[in-house]
């Protein structure tokens, strides 16, 4: 089964993904971390690739289906979820071709919210895990032990021009997957639990 999560920068995708795999096993793609690992790894691309992330830009996408596909070969689970992939129509035309979408879940948040919760957004530099500077006092992961970091691309100015490319690019695809009859609008202004809660509910109704 192939689940696509849509919704504006900060609604909240990588929490949610890793509150799914609390439940269910999942392999997950999510093509912004895939495009940061390989910006850590110092490489000439990592560096090309970094340049693109920091003006809040897309990233080619020969590149962007190079770690997609890597990520898709060494897949052995039921069910996979695409976080940040596709953004546009050509890549929701490639992602059709590799692997259709059986459900979409599109996180609607207003641009608001999104900002503050971007502009407090703290990541763990080891386990990926996503926390809300209001809601923690240490910049070390409870979970595991890893630091605590602000995303080098979540400045108020790469964040203006990737709200942007959303309402430009990735919006019109909510009308594609409406039509086939796959989307699911989930509103995301609710508590962790309580998304992570809706969007299991309807997985579990298509999972079978
Ligand atoms: P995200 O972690 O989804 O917020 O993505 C961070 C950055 O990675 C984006 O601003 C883009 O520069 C790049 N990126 C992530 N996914 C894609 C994609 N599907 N196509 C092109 N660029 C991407």
């Amino acid at each position: 089964m192939n689940i696509v999560l849509i919704g504006i920068q900060g609604s909240g995708k990588g929490t949610l993904v890793s509150s799914l795999e609390k439940y269910l096993d999942l392999n997950v793609i999510s093509t912004g971390q895939l495009l940061r690992d390989e910006v850590a790894t110092g490489s000439e691309l990592g560096k090309h690739i970094k340049q693109i992330q920091m003006n809040g830009g897309l990233v080619e996408l020969n590149i962007v289906m190079d770690v997609l596909n890597k990520k898709l070969k060494s897949n052995n689970k039921k069910i996979t979820v695409f976080d940040g992939f596709p953004r546009n129509m050509e890549q929701a035309n490639a992602l059709d071709k590799l692997a259709k979408p059986d459900l979409v879940i599109y996180l609607n948040l207003t641009r608001e919210v999104a900002v503050d919760r971007i502009l407090s957004r703290l990541t763990c530099s080891k386990c990926g895990q996503i926390y809300n500077a209001k809601r923690i006092n240490t910049n070390v992961c409870p979970n595991c032990g890893g630091k605590l970091e602000q995303r080098f691309d979540d400045t108020i100015e790469s964040i203006n021009k990737r709200f942007e490319s959303f309402y430009k690019e990735t919006y019109p695809l909510i009308d594609k997957y409406k039509k086939e009859n796959v989307l699911f609008e989930v509103d995301a202004s609710g508590t962790p639990d309580e998304v992570c809660n809706t969007c299991l509910r309807i997985i579990n109704e298509h999972n079978n």
